[in-house]
């Protein structure tokens, strides 16, 4: 998997301040799509061991709290991209279990194939659906367009 930005400290893709990774590859081609760079599974660089290891390592960080780490794209449950995420989101919920993933995904959850509902018992909000610009509304939080959800798992251990 590759990715075209992490960004340590951010306070625009979820609540309260976060970790994004911006991973690279998606295959919906939205019209109207914000960062169709992203389409590309080459584009960006890869995502490697070192930048595992400071993705924890900013989630830990003390000084500036993190409420949580959200991935974003491209598209993150692109089954291309699942075998990086996977251990990535297992590792983050069993070393900092008090932190939550936020996903933004183009397909929608019942869309889901087994492949990438391994995913789902890891992520706390998903935003589901692909772009569609004739919904778009600037004013909607976390979400482009009104046919994308909100989803807020309960997860019970
Ligand atoms: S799912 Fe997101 S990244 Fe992919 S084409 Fe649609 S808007 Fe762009």
């Amino acid at each position: 998997m590759n990715y075209l930005q992490y960004y340590p400290v951010d306070i625009v893709n979820g609540e309260g301040t976060r970790c994004t990774l911006f991973v690279s590859g998606c295959t919906h081609a939205c019209k109207g799509c914000y960062n169709q760079k992203s389409w590309s599974f080459s584009a960006g660089v890869p995502f490697n061991h070192a930048m595992e290891e400071q993705i924890l390592k900013d989630l830990k960080d003390t000084r500036i709290k993190r409420q949580g780490l959200s991935l974003s794209g491209g598209d993150p449950l692109h089954p291309q991209n699942i075998t990086a995420l996977l251990p990535l989101v297992q590792r983050i919920k069993r070393e900092c279990p008090d932190k939550d993933i936020w996903v933004w995904t183009g397909y929608r959850l019942e869309e889901l194939d087994e492949t990438q509902q391994q995913m789902l018992p890891y992520i706390d909000v998903l935003i589901d659906g692909k772009f569609i610009q004739e919904q778009a509304d600037p004013a909607l939080v976390w979400r482009g367009s009104a046919n994308q959800v909100i989803h807020r798992f309960t997860h019970i251990d």
